[in-house]
């Protein structure tokens, strides 16, 4: 019989079975929930044709290994020079040393997504909805691209197809979190609700998320041997640091990739 006045006390390798169990638990949930994506852990939409699939996963792929090149810092550097940069809404003054920090080391790529638009989805958003807010819950990330940056991928000209890797990388910007647990983006700029970015002059400084865009974008031209490596400051003066712009194919006849007279307007300034 147990005596009533004693509290019952479980022996004690109950209490290692619980703590291992804690630990375990705990582990797995703390892996879970930081894991870092280095661009393997991309899944593109199953229900694309097969070899669309395959497409949209190799410009990811070389999205995020773009980043990780010399000749994407160097285009970064070269066309930020020594002005700020607006990184996001808790860093409005920042410079490329943190852009790169935030890139490579301190930011946590979420594992991601990629999902194409249809038409009318297309019509309706303004921006290509980019990760972050689902990534509060399940910390995966999702990336909607309209199927004209598939199509620019799919392109026979080098300029055009770069231009996909430059919306796929900003994207993908949008998908990076500096705290190891809840999702808080690395880089922000604006979105449908919030179509400007408060406390900014517009145009004075470059926005981290498109200069990352264009930058990586020229990165990709120079190693397609497209631009030299000296032109990589003017390639990214091209397609521009506050927005995208419709200069995909203004160099389809091998032009230097440059500014000149009569290319289409550049975006209105953030
Ligand atoms: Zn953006």
């Amino acid at each position: 019989m147990t005596d009533p006045h004693r509290p019952y006390r479980p022996p004690l390798h109950l209490w290692l079975v619980a703590a291992l169990a804690i630990a375990v638990g705990g582990f797995s949930f703390f892996g879970e929930v930081t894991r870092q994506n280095d661009g393997t852990d991309v899944r593109v939409d199953p229900t694309l044709p097969a070899d669309l699939q395959a497409d949209l996963l190799a410009a990811a792929r070389t999205a995020y290994g773009l980043m990780q090149t010399p000749q994407f810092e160097r285009a970064l550097r070269a066309a930020a020079g020594q002005e700020p940069v607006y990184i996001a809404r808790d860093r409005p003054r920042g410079d490329v040393d943190e852009v790169l920090a935030r890139l490579r080391g301190e930011g946590r790529y979420l594992p991601l997504r990629l999902v194409l638009m249809s038409d009318s989805q297309v019509r309706f958003a303004q921006h290509y909805a980019a990760g972050g807010g689902i990534g509060y819950f399940t910390q995966a990330g999702e990336i909607h691209i309209p199927p004209a940056v598939a199509a620019q991928w799919r392109a026979g000209d080098l300029v055009e197809r770069s231009c996909a890797i430059n919306t796929l990388t900003h994207e993908i910007t949008h998908t990076v979190s500096i705290s190891p647990l809840v999702f808080t983006p690395a880089f922000t700029d604006t979105n449908a609700a919030r179509p400007a970015i408060a406390g900014r002059t517009p145009g004075e400084s470059p926005i981290a998320s498109y200069l990352i865009g264009s930058a990586a974008q020229c990165a990709w031209l120079a190693r397609e041997g497209r631009i030299a490596e000296t032109e990589l400051a003017a390639c990214v003066e091209v397609f521009g640091t506050a927005g995208f712009n419709d200069r995909c194919t203004a160099f389809s006849a091998g032009e230097s990739v440059r500014e000149r007279p009569g290319l289409p307007p550049p975006m209105r300034r953030l």
